[in-house]
């Protein structure tokens, strides 16, 4: 007999290049301002410090996935994002334990509910209709990086149905990945299993049916979807 009322929900993850195991996700943790020319395409003041919000772990969405055009929107949008993948809780909220609890990377792609965001927030009410929603998170394969540096910089670069729509480096961004483990640190406990897109440089757009999107961090890893 189960101690379940009903099967328990699955465990979300993700597959880690040349390791037969999987990374399983618990969180999904996302830096809300972290490029200067996304901030201004925004309207955003870049003078801000960045903040974070979540997504839930079962928004995570595989490479190679079609998903549907999602319901309560008529501006669903992109953003590519370098992804951290964290393999154990930081000792500290300090630089050096933030580099030794980081145990691979990808890149993924924050879906939005543009137009319902912006409404949230004019209104003064949370993100999470706008940025948490079933089917946002899309994340490429993880590469480890316990005997390899993590990269500073590289080209990180989204294309729909084959044009570029974003191109950026990741030495753009504002708040670097070991300070966005470190201040995350200070306001949660992370853990293993936890997973931090860090924020999008400009050209960010919006998606049709029909679209095909193929995000990359230089030629290191990509992640496509399609949208139904
Ligand atoms: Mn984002």
């Amino acid at each position: 007999m189960s101690n379940y009322l009903f099967a328990p929900p699955e465990v979300h993850s993700l597959p880690v290049r040349g390791e037969a195991r999987r990374f399983p996700v618990r969180r999904i943790y996302c830096v809300g301002r972290n490029y200067t020319d996304h901030i201004v395409e925004m309207g955003g003041d870049v003078r801000e410090l960045p903040f974070f919000f979540q997504k839930p772990a079962d928004a995570l969405v595989p490479d190679g996935a079609t998903i549907p055009y999602p319901p309560f929107t008529e501006d669903f949008q992109y953003e590519v994002e370098l992804v951290l993948a964290i393999g154990s809780t930081p000792a500290d909220s300090s630089e050096t334990s933030a580099r030794a609890a980081v145990c691979a990377f990808g890149v993924g792609i924050d879906l939005t509910r543009r137009d319902v965001q912006i409404a949230a927030r004019k209104a003064g009410r949370p993100w999470e209709i706008g940025k948490s929603f079933d089917r946002s998170a899309p994340c490429s394969e993880l590469i480890a990086v316990t005997s390899t540096e993590l990269p500073d910089a590289g080209a990180i670069e989204l294309k729909v149905d084959g044009v570029t729509k974003q191109s950026g480096d990741i030495l753009q961004m504002i708040w670097k990945p070991l300070e966005i483990v470190a201040k995350l640190s200070e306001q949660y406990e992370l853990k293993a299993g936890d997973l931090i897109y860090t924020g999008t440089p400009a050209g960010v757009g919006a998606l049709a049916p029909g679209s095909k999107v193929t995000a990359a961090f230089g030629d290191l890893c990509q992640v496509s979807i399609s949208i139904a």
